[in-house]
């Protein structure tokens, strides 16, 4: 990322190294700060979907130095097709290009998107401790002590809270906030080889399990289906999980079908139930602030949860170096974000409560065509 170094700051604790996390160690260190990256997980993993990457999330990893990346190991497309359930062609569209040399919009298996933004946090020398987490924040002065799960004890200029839906950052700091409330509705996910036919990113609408498939690579591609939520679903092991995927795919056509047909208990599958909140201003008390889920936690419908966090760290960074008053910057960071975000959160689970009431599809393409067309818009 070019840019002005920061001066406000220079030292900083990001929890949580999954994408929000990752992005902001990313953005913060190349303009000077250091940075200490923490993540619960002892192994560093990430689960094994995959992830659509929009025009907007690719233009937000281009200030990251990623997107050529993201491109060479994972697939990328200008079009997409909408199918009837059957797999009656309805509409091809061509995606809109947002910024010269970005393509419209693509997919990308989980754990390689993990592994380049790992690499580049491996690059940057960015000190990184895993199966740790914060248990005390106290703001003292110009910085924040911290005590870490392990005993030890450290002392920073700012720390981002970066750890996702049940943030422990949003615990210590932000005790008002609340967490993420069901919306419903859950998602089915299956990553498997590519059906030989397809070739671009398919979605399926006219039943009431609304479902879609992103290539995530030569060959590979994950498919997802958002169900009413039923509780005996996460009681499910993966046998069981199989089989009503398969289930709830019997009368899908197209690619979708040749998906339910070719599907094997070796695939990587899930079921998630689904869960939102946007949560209320201020982002950031004393020098500590949250970001990505941990602040907009939102549903896939718009595809644009891992995009938000990736904007997010780029614009804290940048608003960082905009000025040497730290609360001046992280008013701004958050006037430049909580609009944005608001409409991703809300719009997605409107979308979600539509599809939960058999709403007009036109209605609900309406919503996602308009989203998509403000997202699309400079950040
Ligand atoms: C079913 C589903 C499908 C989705 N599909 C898409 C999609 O196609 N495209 C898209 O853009 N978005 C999608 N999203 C949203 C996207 O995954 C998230 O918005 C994005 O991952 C948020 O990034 P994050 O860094 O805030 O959290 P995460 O990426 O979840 O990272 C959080 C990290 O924090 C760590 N952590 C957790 N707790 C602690 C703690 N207490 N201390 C330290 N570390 C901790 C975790 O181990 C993890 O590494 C989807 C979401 C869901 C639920």
């Amino acid at each position: 990322m070019t840019g002005e170094k920061i001066e406000s700051i220079a030292t900083a604790l990001v929890v949580g190294g999954g994408i929000g996390g990752m992005a902001t160690a990313i953005a913060l260190t190349e303009r000077g700060v250091a940075v200490d990256l923490i993540d619960l997980d002892p192994d560093w993993r990430v689960y094994g979907a995959g992830i659509t990457i929009t025009g907007p999330t690719l233009r937000a990893y281009r200030h990251l130095g990623l997107t050529d990346r993201i491109k060479e190991q994972g697939a990328v497309t200008n079009r997409s097709r909408v199918r009837l359930f059957d797999g009656t062609l309805l509409r091809e569209l061509e995606e809109p290009v947002i910024e010269e040399g970005l393509p419209a919009t693509g997919g990308i298996m989980r754990p390689v998107l993990h592994r380049l933004m790992q690499e580049r946090v491996r690059e940057l020398a960015i000190p990184v401790r895993l199966g740790v987490t914060v248990n005390r924040l106290e703001t003292a002065g110009e910085g924040v002590d911290v005590g870490f799960s392990d005993g030890a004890s450290g002392r920073y200029d700012m720390v981002v809270g970066a750890d996702s839906v049940y943030s422990a950052v949003r615990d210590l700091a932000f005790p008002h906030m609340e967490a993420a409330q069901p919306t419903g509705q859950g998602c089915w996910r299956i990553s498997m080889r590519k059906p030989p036919e397809l070739d671009m990113g398919e979605f399926y609408f006219g039943h009431e399990f609304p479902c879609g498939i992103t290539i995530c690579g030569p060959d590979s591609i994950y498919m997802w289906m958002l169900t009413p939520h039923q509780r005996r679903e996460v009681h499910m092991n993966e046998a069981e999980l199989f089989r009503q995927f398969k289930a709830n795919l019997a009368p899908f056509g197209g690619n979708a079908g040749w998906i339910r047909d070719n599907m094997t208990p070796a695939d990587w599958i899930n079921y998630r139930p689904l869960a939102a909140a946007l949560q209320p201003r201020p982002w950031s008390n004393g020098r500590v602030v949250l970001l990505g889920d941990a602040v907009h936690a939102t549903t896939p419908h718009l595809a644009s949860g891992a995009g938000m966090a990736v904007e997010s760290a780029i614009v804290l960074a940048q608003e960082l170096a905009r000025t040497d008053n730290i609360d001046a910057a992280l008013k701004a960071y958050e006037d430049r974000r909580f609009d944005r975000c608001r409409d991703v959160v809300e719009t997605s689970v409107s979308i979600g409560k539509l599809q939960l009431e058999h709403g007009r599809p036109d209605q609900i393409a309406g919503l996602i065509e308009g989203a998509l067309a403000r997202l699309n818009q400079p950040f």
